[in-house]
């Protein structure tokens, strides 16, 4: 595979962007190599700068469920982009979205938009502490709910690969009010309890997707509700992942578990940079302007971007079918990629949820963010190097998901898994 481009590209970014990347996961630094840079994508592929094709996994890491460049949403944000880029005063677009999500979600009587996951999940957090009038917060290893400074302990995704359990520059004085618990183990959160009667929330990836795919047990999420209804303490999903993922109904389309908040990113953004937060009115209402707590942002509710969001998230609403194909496809992938490895005598973890889809090269079965780090990422980094070569781009790191877009046929499913067959010869 010629990277020629890209290396020289590489090495130009670094000179002016810290590594090279705005987000580091993208640096391929778990996985050695060099990213290649993207010049384009067209339905299930992506193509670099060097005129290499890629079937893409990834999908921007999520949001792009229908695939690169569809044709409805395309339109929607040209029209958009028409009428003026931004104007910082009410849309209509912004309701439509709201109550697109609203009307979806029992949890959610109403939403507030944002830019981002992490923007979601921070100010989720703030109006939890608001509401409540407590300060700490329960988060488990190995969940990932963006950078911001109380979350970024013992977070998964990029923090996980580089193995920064916290950053420089986040205070202990702040994280001292972030209290870790582990995933899918109901008595760590007890302990957390039993700890801190200031406990403003609980926050969860009620399908963690950022230590890698693992889905908390049903019960597991039945006693944490118990635990926060004792406790007085709201619990919240994040499900800037999962949502429209898992399911038309994120985690909560599986789950019975209600929770008091949810956050959402990705998906409803359509491929443009859009996050979101709802709950119940009573705790919603407590935002500025309508109450005390106070959150805002110049570009929040973007009509450009909401037009993508509303676009992408309609036409999953049409066609609620389309998750039992993707997930069919998926776990066509995960069975494909699990005989490619016992084949050749590697244990090999694998877990689907709607279009989501995980593997962890690993002989026992991942419940947690330790499960997951005994994995073997020597052998995930071989794999990803040969699959990368032979034109699949999957996520630079264990301990990522995997998406199925509807832009991927059978065929290429049935392709994918030929690659598979070809580079676990290579792990083994
Ligand atoms: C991606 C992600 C975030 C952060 O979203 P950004 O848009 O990257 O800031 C937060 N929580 C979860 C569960 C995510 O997957």
């Amino acid at each position: 595979m010629n990277l020629k481009k890209s290396i020289e590209a590489f090495n130009e970014a670094k000179k002016y962007i810290p590594g090279g990347v705005d987000s580091p996961v993208r640096a391929f630094k778990s996985v050695g190599g060099t990213p290649p840079f993207i010049e384009k994508g067209e339905g299930a592929y992506i193509y670099d700068i060097d005129g290499n094709r890629y079937i893409d996994y990834v999908q921007s890491w999520g949001p792009l469920i229908f695939g690169h460049r569809d044709k409805d949403i395309e339109e929607a944000v040209i029209k958009a982009v028409k009428r003026g880029l931004s104007f910082g005063a009410p849309t209509l677009i912004e309701t439509k979205l709201a109550k697109e999500i609203v009307e979806l979600f029992e949890s959610v009587d109403k939403i507030r938009f944002v830019n981002s996951g992490t923007e979601a999940v921070m100010s989720a957090i703030r109006v939890a502490r608001g509401y409540t009038l407590k300060d700490d917060i329960i988060k488990f290893k190995g969940c990932y709910h963006g950078h911001s400074d109380s979350l970024l302990v013992q977070a998964g995704s990029g923090a996980a690969t580089f193995g920064t359990p916290s950053s420089p520059g986040v205070p202990a004085s702040l994280t001292n009010h972030t209290l870790l618990a582990e995933y899918n183990d109901i008595e760590s959160v007890k302990r957390c309890f039993e700890s801190s009667n200031n406990i403003a929330c609980v926050i969860i990836e009620p399908i963690a997707g950022n230590m890698g795919l693992v889905p908390a047990d049903e019960e597991f999420l039945k006693e944490l509700r118990e635990l926060c209804d004792k406790n007085e303490t709201l619990l919240i999903f994040d499900e800037v992942m999962s949502g429209f993922r898992a399911s038309l109904k994120g985690a909560q389309g599986i789950t019975s578990v209600k929770p008091d908040m949810v956050t959402f990113g990705k998906v409803i953004g359509g491929g443009m940079p859009v996050g979101a937060f709802g709950g119940r009115e009573e705790i919603m209402n407590r935002l500025s302007p309508e109450g005390d707590i106070y959150q805002a942002g110049t570009l929040s509710g973007n009509p450009v971007a909401m037009s993508a969001g509303f676009k992408a998230v309609r036409k999953l609403k049409e066609n609620p079918s389309v998750y039992e194909d993707l997930e069919r496809k998926a776990k066509k992938l995960m069975q494909g990629f699990k005989e490619a490895a016992n084949e050749r005598g590697i244990s090999l973890q694998t877990e689907v949820r709607g279009s989501m889809f995980g593997f962890f090269f690993n002989s026992k079965p991942v419940k947690n963010f330790t499960d997951a780090l005994s994995s073997d990422t020597d052998r995930f980094a071989v794999f990803h190097q040969e699959m990368l070569k032979r034109g699949v781009y999957l996520a630079c790191s264990q301990f990522e998901t995997g998406f199925i877009s509807t832009a991927m046929d059978d065929k290429i499913i049935e392709e994918t898994i030929q690659k598979a067959k070809e580079a676990m010869r290579e792990v083994a």
